[in-house]
Order: C-alpha cells, then sequence, then structure tokens
C-alpha cells in the first residue's frame, strides 16, 4: 500500500453500491458514481452523476396527499460504453466468468481502475483495463479508456458508446415511492462522424444539461477506421462501433466526454457548447497529464501526513481526495453549497445542512475560496432567510435547516421508517441552531483568512440579521431575568418535541443558548471591526439603533443555560425528568442500535421520552469553542465552570448517546483529544473507518458523509494538534496520540502558507519564502512569536503536553 489507493480484489454485488460511492469521481464541479461502464441500474449497480445546484423540485401524491421534494437530480449517464463480441449479447459480470477482478481508485490522481479477466459463454478469454477520470484541469471534460486484449481468440467486436436521458433517481430505497422522474428529453444530435450528444432539460427547474462524447479506437497510438452506426431517440443516442481484434494485441478505446448546463458561466446553447468542447477535447493521455497535474497541485496544499500507521494514513487521504472531488477550486466559480452527503448519491436529496460546520476548517486554512464561496451560497439565500423569518413571526435571517435551490426550507414533514414501513412526521425543520453554525462559520473564515472584504461585503450582514433573528426568537424571562429560546430542536434528532406533547419543539436547548450567548458576544462588536463608513452604512440600512446593540450585549450575558441538580448541562430543560433507557437490554435485543429512533417507534414506543441522545449536542460546546473561550462565556452568563465541567458533562452524555450520526465520533473525538486521548483515537478511527466500513450499514452507498471526511481531518488539525486562533494569533495545543510517530500539513493563515511538522517532542513551523510579507504571529500557550517568510521556528514540547496518553515506556 503506498498511502494513495483503495482497492477491492474480486466482484461482490453486495457491496457494489457501496464501491461505487468511495470510488467516485469528480472535480469539485461533477461528480460520477464508480459503477461500471457497461451496467444499468438493476438493484446492484447503480450508475449516477450529479452536479452541484443541479435540484428539481417534484411532488409526489402519497396517500392522497400532495409531498413536495427537491432533489439533486441524477443527471444523464454519459459513462455508458459496452462491449459486444461476435454479435453475441454486451458483456455483463453476472454474465461471464470472472477469472481476475480488481477495482481500484487511485486516490492521488482521483482515477477509477477496473482490471477484468474474464471467459464469456462461449469460452473466449479477453482481458480489459478501464481507466477513467473527471479531469481536475478542465472542469466540464472527463475521459474513459479501455485497453482490450483477447486473450486466446481473435474476432468481430462491437463497441457500444452513448449517452442515456432515460434515467431517474431511484438510488435511495426509502424514497422509492417519491417521484423519481426529473428529466424531460429535449434532443439528441451528431456533430461531424464522431461526436454524438444529448441535451435534457429538468422537469421543473428548466435546468439545460448536454454531454457529448467523442469515442475513437487505437491500436498503438494510430486511430482504427471503424465503422459507426448510429441509433438516437430523444432520450437518448448511441454510436456502435465495429472493428476487428487480434489474440494477443491491444486495442484501445478513447471515450472523452464534455458536460455543460446552462448554470455555467460563459454559455449560450449547451448542446452546442458541449459538442465543440468534445471535438476540440484531446486525447486521454494528453488530457489524464493535465487532470494529474491539478492533483500533483492539490496535494502540495491539502496532503495530510501521518507516520506511524499506513491504514490511517490511507484513509485520510482518500477522505482528502473524496473532500476535493466534491468541493475543489472550480466550486468556487459556482453557485453551491455543501451536500451532506457529497455528489455521489441521492441520500438527503443532495440538501445542504449544517455539516459546513465540520468541513470549513479544512478549507479555512488550505483553500479558504472555496469556503468563501461556500458562505457565499449563504449570502445570496438571505431573502429567504430573511422572508422565513418574517412568516414565522421573527425578524433578522433564519437560515433553513435543510437548503437547496434557493434556499427556502426543504425538510420534508414526513419520512419513512424503514423499520415499521410506517410515514412518520419529520419535526427536524426546528433545528434552528444552523443559524448559529452559518454565523460562527463566517467568524472563522474571518478569523483564519483575515478577508476584511468579504466581513464588510457580506460576512457582517449575515451575522448582524443571524444575531437579529435570534434576539427575536428569544424571549426575557422576569422571574429568572434571563433569556430564553423555546420551540427548537438541538443536533440531537431523537428530540424533537416533549413526550405527549402536540407541538414539535424544546424549551432552552443548551447548546442552542450557549452558542447565542457566544454569538451575542461577537455580534456586539462586529461593526467596531469594519471600517468606519461600512459599518455606518450596514448600520443604517438594517436599521440596528443602539438598543439592539443593547439587547444583543445583554443576551451575550443573560442567556439561560439549564443545570440538572449535580452541575450537569441539562440538554434541554425538563431533559433531567426523563426516563433512563435501559440500554443493556436494547444491545442485546439489536445488533446496532445507533438508530434507537426507529427501533423505539417501531416498537410503538417514543424516543423522546428517553436520555438518550442521537448525537454530540452538549457536548458540541466542547468542541466548538476553545476551553478559555467556554470558560469565559460561562462566567459571562454568571454560572459555574470548573476544571471538570467537560469532563463530567462529556462522560454523562456518553454514557446516553447512540451516534446515530456518524458525525457525532468525530465530535466526541475532538473533545476527548485533551481529556482522554486513548478513547479520542478509538473514536477517531471509527470516524475514520465509518464509511470506508460502512458502519451504518447501508447509508454510504447512498452517498459519502462529507462532514465526517471532513472531520477526520480537522481532528488531525485541530484535535491533535491543536490549532486555534485567538486575538488574531495561530496557536497550537499538541496532543500527538500515542499511536502515530509524527504529522505533518501545510496549511495557510492570514494568506501565509507555512508547513507544521508534530513529533513527540518539537513542533516546527515552517513559513513559505513566498508567503505574503506580512508576518503572522503563531504561539504555544505564552510563547508567541511572529513569523515572517522563509522563517522556521521549533518549539521544544514538554512530555506531557506533547504525546497525549502515550505510556511512560514507550
Ligand atoms: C444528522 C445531522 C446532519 C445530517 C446530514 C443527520 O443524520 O443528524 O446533524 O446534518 O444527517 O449529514
Amino acid at each position: 500500500m503506498d498511502g494513495f489507493s483503495l482497492t477491492y480484489d474480486g466482484f461482490d454485488p453486495g457491496a457494489e453500491g457501496l464501491r461505487e460511492a468511495l470510488t467516485s469521481t469528480g472535480n469539485g464541479y461533477l461528480c460520477t458514481r464508480g459503477a461500471a461502464e457497461w451496467e444499468d441500474a438493476d438493484g446492484v449497480h447503480y450508475p449516477g452523476t450529479y452536479a452541484h445546484g443541479g435540484y428539481n423540485r417534484e411532488t409526489t401524491i402519497l396517500g392522497g396527499l400532495p409531498v413536495l421534494n427537491e432533489d439533486l437530480v441524477n443527471l444523464p449517464n454519459w459513462l455508458v460504453l459496452a462491449l459486444r463480441i461476435e454479435g453475441e449479447d454486451a458483456i455483463r459480470l453476472a454474465d461471464v466468468e470472472l477469472l481476475d477482478y480488481r477495482h481500484e481508485l487511485d486516490i492521488r490522481f482521483a482515477t477509477i481502475v477496473r482490471d477484468l479477466r474474464f471467459r464469456d459463454r462461449s469460452g473466449r478469454q479477453t482481458t480489459l483495463r478501464s481507466r477513467r477520470f473527471v479531469s481536475m484541469a478542465d472542469p466540464h471534460h472527463a475521459g474513459i479508456e479501455w485497453t482490450l486484449v483477447p486473450e486466446n481468440w481473435s474476432g468481430h467486436v462491437e463497441v457500444v458508446t452513448a449517452i442515456d436521458g432515460r434515467v431517474q433517481n431511484g438510488g435511495v430505497a426509502r424514497y422509492q415511492q417519491l417521484e423519481g422522474r426529473h428529466l424531460s428529453p429535449v434532443s439528441p444530435r451528431t456533430f461531424g462522424p464522431e461526436v454524438i450528444a444529448l441535451k435534457a432539460e429538468t422537469r421543473q427547474s428548466n435546468l439545460y444539461i448536454s454531454e457529448a462524447t467523442r469515442t475513437r479506437v487505437f491500436r498503438g497510438d494510430q486511430p482504427l477506421q471503424v465503422e459507426r452506426t448510429l441509433h438516437q431517440m430523444e432520450d437518448y443516442i448511441q454510436q456502435v462501433l465495429a472493428f476487428d481484434v487480434q489474440q494477443g494485441a491491444a486495442t484501445r478505446v478513447e471515450k472523452m466526454v464534455a458536460f455543460y448546463t446552462s448554470r455555467d458561466p460563459a454559455i449560450s446553447d449547451t448542446l452546442v457548447k458541449a459538442a465543440k468542447s468534445a471535438a476540440r477535447h484531446a486525447d486521454f493521455a494528453g488530457s489524464l497529464e493535465r487532470h494529474n497535474a491539478a492533483w500533483d497541485e492539490l496535494w502540495r496544499v491539502c496532503d495530510v501526513r501521518v507516520s506511524g500507521n499506513e491504514r490511517v494514513q490511507m484513509l485520510l487521504r482518500l477522505h482528502i481526495a473524496h473532500v476535493l472531488q466534491v468541493c475543489s477550486r472550480h466550486t468556487a466559480d459556482l453557485d453551491a453549497g455543501l451536500p451532506a452527503r457529497g455528489l455521489n448519491g441521492e441520500a438527503y436529496r443532495g440538501h445542504v445542512f449544517w455539516d459546513e460546520i465540520y468541513a470549513f476548517p479544512f478549507f479555512n486554512f488550505r483553500l479558504p475560496d472555496v469556503t468563501r464561496e461556500l458562505l457565499m451560497y449563504r449570502y445570496r439565500r438571505m431573502g429567504e432567510a430573511r422572508a422565513a423569518a418574517r412568516e414565522a413571526g421573527f425578524r433578522g435571517a433564519m437560515f433553513p435547516w435543510q437548503s437547496g435551490s434557493e434556499g427556502t426550507e426543504e425538510t420534508q414533514r414526513v419520512h419513512l421508517n424503514p423499520l415499521s414501513g410506517r410515514w412518520e412526521p419529520d419535526l427536524s425543520r426546528n433545528q434552528r441552531h444552523v443559524n448559529a453554525a452559518i454565523f460562527y462559520n463566517i467568524w472563522h473564515y474571518f478569523q483564519t483568512t483575515g478577508d476584511h472584504a468579504f466581513l464588510g461585503g457580506y460576512g457582517a450582514e449575515m451575522m448582524l440579521e443571524i444575531a437579529r433573528f435570534w434576539a427575536s426568537i428569544a424571549h426575557f424571562n422576569p422571574e429568572r431575568e434571563r433569556y430564553e429560546i423555546h420551540g427548537v430542536m438541538g443536533p440531537d434528532e431523537f428530540h424533537d418535541k416533549y413526550p405527549d406533547a402536540q407541538k414539535g419543539g424544546l424549551r432552552n436547548n443548551a447548546y442552542t443558548n450557549v452558542m447565542v450567548a457566544w454569538l451575542c458576544g461577537i455580534a456586539g462588536k462586529l461593526l467596531s471591526l469594519l471600517p468606519a463608513s461600512r459599518a455606518e452604512a450596514l448600520r443604517g440600512r438594517l436599521r440596528i439603533d443602539d438598543d439592539e446593540l443593547a439587547i444583543w450585549r445583554d443576551m451575550s450575558r443573560r442567556m439561560f443555560v439549564p443545570f440538572h441538580d449535580d452541575g450537569i448541562i441539562s440538554q434541554f430543560e425538563g431533559y433531567d425528568d426523563l426516563d433512563e433507557l435501559d440500554w443493556d437490554a436494547y444491545r442485546e435485543k439489536y445488533d446496532n442500535i445507533q438508530r434507537l429512533d426507529r427501533i423505539l417507534r417501531a416498537e410503538g414506543d417514543d424516543p423522546n421520552r428517553y436520555k438518550l441522545t442521537k448525537q454530540a449536542d452538549t457536548v458540541m460546546l466542547f468542541f466548538l469553542l476553545p476551553r478559555e473561550e467556554l470558560r469565559e462565556i460561562f462566567e459571562r452568563l454568571g454560572y459555574d465552570y470548573r476544571g471538570d465541567t467537560a469532563l463530567r458533562n462529556v462522560a454523562y452524555y456518553d454514557r446516553r448517546t447512540s451516534h446515530g450520526s456518524t458525525l457525532s465520533f468525530v465530535t466526541h473525538a475532538g473533545v476527548l483529544a485533551a481529556l482522554d486521548p486513548e478513547s479520542s483515537w478509538d473514536r477517531f478511527l471509527v470516524a475514520l473507518q465509518s464509511d470506508v466500513d460502512d458502519i451504518q450499514g447501508g447509508t454510504t452507498k447512498e452517498g459519502i458523509h462529507l462532514g465526517v471526511m471532513c472531520g477526520t481531518l480537522d481532528l488531525v488539525q485541530r484535535g491533535y494538534t491543536g490549532t486555534h486562533v485567538r486575538e488574531g494569533i495561530l496557536y497550537f495545543d499538541p496532543r500527538l496520540p500515542s499511536r502515530l510517530d509524527g504529522l505533518s500539513f501545510s496549511m495557510q493563515f492570514q494568506e501565509t502558507p507555512m508547513v507544521v511538522t508534530l513529533t513527540g517532542d518539537r513542533l516546527t513551523l515552517a513559513i513559505h519564502p513566498e508567503g505574503v510579507s506580512r508576518p503572522v504571529r503563531v504561539g504555544v500557550r505564552d510563547d508567541v512569536r511572529e513569523l515572517r517568510p522563509g522563517d522556521r521556528t521549533v518549539f521544544e514540547l514538554s512530555q506531557d503536553s506533547a504525546v497525549a496518553g502515550r505510556p511512560a515506556h514507550d
């Protein structure tokens, strides 16, 4: 293993969906699952292609009720390449005897490779090598290369090359009852003898998608004259390329593809654009070379190296590759949000949740342009967020829990419980905490980059409008003399209301309230960070008066936080009164109890009755806010914050958390890095392996968990290297896990690139010689140093601070 390969030997129909998701190839503009080119969607295989912003709305009539959903659309399948030997049926994996089979994602260059040796029904043995990539150099391009060698025969073959617009959204079993048709045909077309093209349109959102392809056959470097037969329908176009092959001789087929949508800049007719682009496309080798060079550059900026554990290294790189395949520099030109399940499947319909909060730390320090664009996705949807606040009777901007094309609330009102087969109400839209996450994300982007232009132009406006929303949803309780927030949910989705209550929502979710206290503190001083004229203009436009600023300041000191009697923070008011669950009994009865909500509901019970938590909720506070900052907030609020507050609360909730979202492992690993390093490492490993091992039993094939993948990278950076920015200084608080010998990565702080290297006893920072000439300040505890381009500095670390949990004899 060279740290850059995810390989599967042997074909396993049951695992193919998972492998397809994990071997997807993409470039931050479009992404295609790692399905074999010659297979259709059939329960084992699921070719799927998705592009940022490619949404469409459809209504399903469910039991007489209209249910509206917005989906990220599965776009026409450009992969289709099938082999027919001597006029027989096209080769399919299920119909041949596989002598050798290898399916690989080359992580370094995001290239999918399939190596097959098979014997067909007529006893012919053939080897086929397929390589394919979606170009990181030219975002509208992709390529497939087949190398075909007949081992014991010579004869006539036909290669079918097609673009298939008959696809539907059918990748998630739970959604089968929902409308999956999103595309209308527009037209197929040929351009010259070699290029075929297809244009489709989304049925409701009227987005045009055009794909074109030029397929050629080569013997050595020489193009082979082939006979071409065309067949076209309104939603499908194919060419059949017929030629002879000789025993032992390699023949190559190159299918070069161009892909455009009407959302692209610099576009008129997408069909003509795609066709011209396919005709101009370089050959496979030339195009791949450019693609590889683009990835080389990305790895220089984004690689995270660890020594001492090869599998951890491979999985970190797998995560980096996937994250970049969904969000790269190309994404920075699009109006794209961060889809929770990547562009690799249809779970959660490509919607954008709060998962950005797990993803941005990685981007902020490496590709801040990507964060900026993903934040602009929110800014452009402020109009809807303002309208949503108004319609709910609030002020400011209330961003939706699930966001899609326009930024309206896309959370479904009912969802299917696969265990019971029943449709249950979905109240999760009450997760208003997404509005704290957006505020947090803007603030951290600004802290890391020092991007004053963004803050002044867009960021501050969003932050102020979010603070205003929180001030309006909160009310002052004169008895407690504190501000309270009712009717919301925290990140824990197992509690959406009080047991037996008619209405959704809870009172005083501690996570939400503390985050609101934190953000109100920042909102109160935000205007002072802007140039005076900008601050004045913004205040005037948003009509922020002194009273409003005073309320925010007051809220930062007087938000209510519920506690149990023994000093444990109550996840929400009344949590302490709930019943304890008999965890052992459930563990015994069910193999996997991560989704206890479904289990309890299928049993006719209600998770709301119990002290159980789907995922880190209160614990999020210790994850997001550095120790000192959290202590300051609690002290400002007039609550006790003791040395053991974090430890006791984390232990309390850990015992009551089912980790029904894998994000929860990231959060707990992050918090435990300082408290219980061994346990932190165990959680880190679970998060790291959660997609590759599909620990939730079937969810990864429906799309990777992008927040978790980014979260594991952030654990190395923030959890184990302890990076955090405070008052313009980049601090490190290293806690190298005892299972690693060292780690190293590049990062960029306030436009200054540096390389960070951590070993057992020293932290070395090397500032790139060509960084922006402004000095940056870095520190370990009280030792703060100023560094300039070309500087290198070493912090000697005392053994106990540097190596968390390393046994004395190690
Ligand atoms: C989690 C949310 C998350 C969403 C999308 C849910 O299962 O509970 O916190 O935002 O998945 O990843």
